[in-house]
């Protein structure tokens, strides 16, 4: 088992995803120390005070110097730019990384600027929540859920199994992908599914002006689920859209496919058909429980201190 210690981690991005690492590696004292950096002096300060982080520094570079372990935990669309950034200070022998939702993109826009004799070992964590910024973070986000490892041919097998460890150590199971078979499987698991709550709650909002008042009513039932989704980040969205086109259009392709059938159920009353298709969709919602990728209970996967803020 390799040690999941880093001397020093370079956390870059300190939102959703970056605060809550940050949270895991001060609860299992990962690192000797964690330097910080996003965009803004707002959400700098606000990690500092929150203390996630113990420095912040003004740039992607500085915070990179002399880090064994560097985590990219920015939009996708962004780590292009951080890796060009950062490039010029990346001591050798150490790891980066990233936790962006798209893979392929990343070995595309990250891999040209890593140095030889630097790791760079792309990953994403299956886990999070709709919201965002530096306050969203906790510690326990990635308990029990799944790290993707996406290594490019010819990784350094002990950086990856270190990477392994240290992700493991933050509460994480580990698997590990090609990063075109990544995209696909999340276009399908994850992307779909947002772009069809985006939509939905996009279809509502144009029938406002004759139903707001019973949109917003009656949104106890089916609705309220698909607009926790829809209030997910819109640049990482955005981003996630432009980085995995293809995967997302063929995905989309069978889900129309599929709606029409069920369309054409409906309009020709087959009972049988919308009874056996909606048998089938309750056995894989009871498989991801007992996987313990979900509880029965509403709100799985939250910030338990946010819950109260949010109506149930
Ligand atoms: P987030 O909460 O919006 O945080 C993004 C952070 O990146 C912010 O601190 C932002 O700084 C910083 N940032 C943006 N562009 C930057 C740049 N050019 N240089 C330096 N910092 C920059 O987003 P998140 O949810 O943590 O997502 C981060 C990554 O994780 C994304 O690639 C996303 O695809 C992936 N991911 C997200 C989830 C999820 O459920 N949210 C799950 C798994 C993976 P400012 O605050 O100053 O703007």
């Amino acid at each position: 088992m390799s040690d999941p210690h880093f001397k020093r981690i370079a956390i870059i991005g300190l939102g959703l995803i970056g605060g809550s690492l940050g949270h895991a590696i001060k609860r299992g004292k990962l690192a000797e120390r964690v330097v910080g950096h996003a965009h803004s002096e707002a959400t700098r300060k606000r990690a500092l005070e929150i203390g996630f982080v113990d420095e912040v520094v003004p740039s992607a570079a500085e915070a990179a110097k002399d880090a064994d372990l560097v985590v990219v935990c920015v939009p996708v669309g962004a780590v292009g730019a951080v890796a060009a950034e950062i490039e010029g200070s990346l001591k050798r022998g150490a790891i980066v990384t990233d936790a962006g939702s798209v893979k392929n993109a990343v070995v595309r826009d990250m891999g040209p600027h890593i140095p030889d004799g630097v790791h760079f070992i792309p990953g994403h964590p299956i886990a999070g929540t709709e919201q965002s910024g530096p306050d969203s973070g906790f510690a326990e986000l990635f308990d029990g859920r799944w790290c993707i490892l996406t290594p490019i041919p010819g990784a350094d097998r002990e950086a990856v199994a270190k990477l392994a460890a240290f992700w493991e150590a933050c509460g994480s199971r580990v698997d590990y992908m090609e990063p075109k078979h990544h995209d696909l499987v999340l276009a399908i698991v994850s992307h779909l599914p947002h772009l069809i709550a985006y939509n939905i709650v996009g279809t509502a909002d144009d029938l406002e002006t004759v139903t707001q008042s019973e949109v917003i009513k009656y949104s106890a039932s089916g609705f309220r689920d698909f607009t926790r989704l829809a209030s997910s980040d819109p640049t990482m969205w955005r981003d996630i859209c432009l980085n995995n086109k293809d995967a997302i259009l063929e995905m989309l392709g069978r889900f129309s496919e599929d709606l029409s059938a069920l369309q054409r159920m409906i309009r020709w009353g087959d009972g049988d058909g919308l009874f056996q298709l909606f048998t089938r969709t309750r056995s894989v919602r009871r498989m991801i429980i007992e996987a313990g990728q979900d509880t029965a209970a509403p709100n799985f996967g939250r910030n338990p201190t946010h819950i109260s803020d949010k109506k149930s």
